[in-house]
């Protein structure tokens, strides 16, 4: 038998963490099987369903590295794999349910079903189905209907109890009489959830249905339909929840929840699908935690996933993520921090090949600090912006400019590099030696006022990598033109000797 497994996701919203990790377990298991892996768009609900939502549900799964054999884009044997264009089907079915007798028809209107819901909660019970309208003979009912009265379709659940064997949950066992009679088709002919899923499911002959327990409550439903309808039942492996670093269900509170967000902060797919594949599962100690597509399809065992909730732990997924980051090609980081230099206005739209090379040094500078790739905006301010009257703010920087020994190291720098046909690492490094003869300040005393004068800050990347940038960006046509070595020193000394002259102190 071909295993058979389906996303099913609703396109009322962008898609959650949460969901993308279910789809990637189904993902994993179907590959791993040899099986498919199906998309279907469960857009019943008309109100909250959005067209520009599943085209961001099918771009983000692509993004993530997650193909579908069958969906409402690629098609299939099973199809339509939409649930707005599988109407017709389900109307069979209800006729099916209602011609046995597993089906009725009730006329309870919302006011009466809403007083019975009002006479629970007064009572403190959770609330089912009264069953009025269980016992309306036949021949009433046809006759109320085709008298044009409106009503749902309820199915009638049987007594006794509800058993099956979950892959991650072990036996789950559910008794009928908490249920009620519940409706498989509203008024307006659109079948809910439980009963549109088992037709779907059924008919595209799913295997194994790999989903969140928040649907728990729903699948002694679906096993009753697939009860009355004489189908055998997919086998089914609900996974648990996914909780924030607080131990509260993951939500918008707890930051970015959407796949969505994170992509756009500059996550890689290749971290997010890592990440994701260990939320609920472990791999064997011995191999850590930073696992391929290939690794994880090789490891992962759908009957080892916890039921334990899983903890969304956002500095793992950076750690991650920069681990990601640092395994990359210079060239594809540089083409992949590109469009945030340029949305922030400080690269022009279109970027030759002399700011492209200067970029690979600006990313190797500043790649250690990156969580992720839309953190490049503030990691390069200190290339991007030479602001002194900011630089104030900063003690260390109030202290060089109070420090004539430190303002003597600069000035003397600047005639030491006069000559200096081309700044470089080196060329630098070696008038700075000069200076330090000269003076006998060295180490910290030396290179400290050194990096104050040329960033405006008391911390950065290394000298030895901003040197270059500065030098070789200040010959670039940048939106903002950045000011060279030279001139930043020469800018530095002048701006702390008005400083200077200004200071109350004096
Ligand atoms: N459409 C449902 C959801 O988005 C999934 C249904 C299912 O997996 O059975 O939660």
């Amino acid at each position: 038998m071909t295993v058979r497994v389906r996303f099913a996701p609703s396109p009322t919203g962008e898609l959650h963490v949460g969901n993308v990790r279910t789809a990637l377990y189904n993902w994993l298991f179907a590959r791993q099987h040899g099986g498919r892996f199906i998309l279907r768009i469960e857009d019943t609900d008309v109100e909250r369903s959005r067209r520009e939502y599943e085209e961001h549900i099918l771009e983000d799964l692509r993004w993530l590295g997650l193909d579908w054999d069958e969906g409402p884009d690629v098609g299939g044997d099973f199809g339509p794999y939409r649930q707005s264009e599988r109407l017709a089907l389900y109307q069979e079915y209800a006729r099916r349910l209602l011609d046995a007798g597993w089906a009725y028809r009730c006329f309870c209107t919302e006011e009466e079903l809403e007083r019975e819901r009002e006479r629970a909660r007064a009572e403190n019970r959770p609330y089912r189905y009264g069953g009025r309208c269980r016992h309306l003979s036949d021949s009433e009912a046809r006759e109320r209907a085709g008298a044009g009265e409106p009503h749902t379709l309820r199915f009638r659940v049987r007594s006794g109890p509800i058993l099956w064997e979950d892959v991650v949950r072990g036996p789950v066992r559910w008794d009928a009489e908490v249920i009620g009679d519940f409706v498989i088709v509203k008024s307006d002919g659109w079948p809910v959830y439980n009963f549109a899923v088992v037709v779907d499911d059924l008919l595209m002959r799913i295997t194994h249905v790999i989903r969140g327990d928040g649907h728990l409550p729903n699948t002694p439903r679906q096993l009753l339909l697939y009860e009355a309808l004489g189908a055998t039942p997919p086998v089914f492996a609900h996974l648990s929840t996914i909780l924030g670093a607080d131990g509260t269900k993951l939500s918008k509170r707890h930051g970015a929840t959407a796949l969505r967000e994170f992509r756009e902060q500059g996550y890689v797919p290749e971290a997010l699908f890592n990440f994701l594949a260990l939320l609920g599962w472990a791999p064997p100690q011995e191999v850590g935690e930073i696992l391929s597509c290939e690794q994880l399809l090789e490891l992962f065992a759908l009957e080892n996933v916890s039921k334990a909730p899983a903890i969304f732990d956002l500095q793992k997924l950076q750690w991650m993520n920069r681990a990601y980051l640092k395994a990359k090609p210079l060239d594809e980081l540089v083409t992949a921090i590109l469009p945030y230099l340029q949305q922030a206005g400080r690269l022009p739209t279109s970027v030759d090949a002399a700011i492209r090379e200067w970029l690979r040094r600006v990313v190797d500078a500043v790649l250690t600090h990156l969580d992720h790739l839309s953190q490049i905006v503030e990691e390069t301010r200190i290339i991007f912006e030479y602001d002194l009257s900011a630089a104030l703010a900063y003690p260390e920087v109030h202290e060089v400019v109070e420090d004539p020994g430190a303002l003597d190291v600069l000035a003397r720098l600047v005639e030491e590099l006069a000559d200096v046909p081309e700044i470089t690492t080196e060329t630098f490094r070696a008038a700075a030696a000069r200076v330090r003869e000269q003076t006998g300040r060295k180490g910290r005393a030396l290179f400290h006022p050194i990096r104050i004068a040329l960033t405006g800050r008391p911390s950065g990347p290394e000298l030895d990598k901003l040197v270059p940038i500065y030098e070789i960006g200040a010959t670039l046509a940048l939106p903002h033109p950045i000011p060279s070595v030279r001139e930043r020193l020469r800018m530095f000394l002048t701006w702390a000797e008005r400083v200077r002259a200004e200071s109350p102190s004096r």
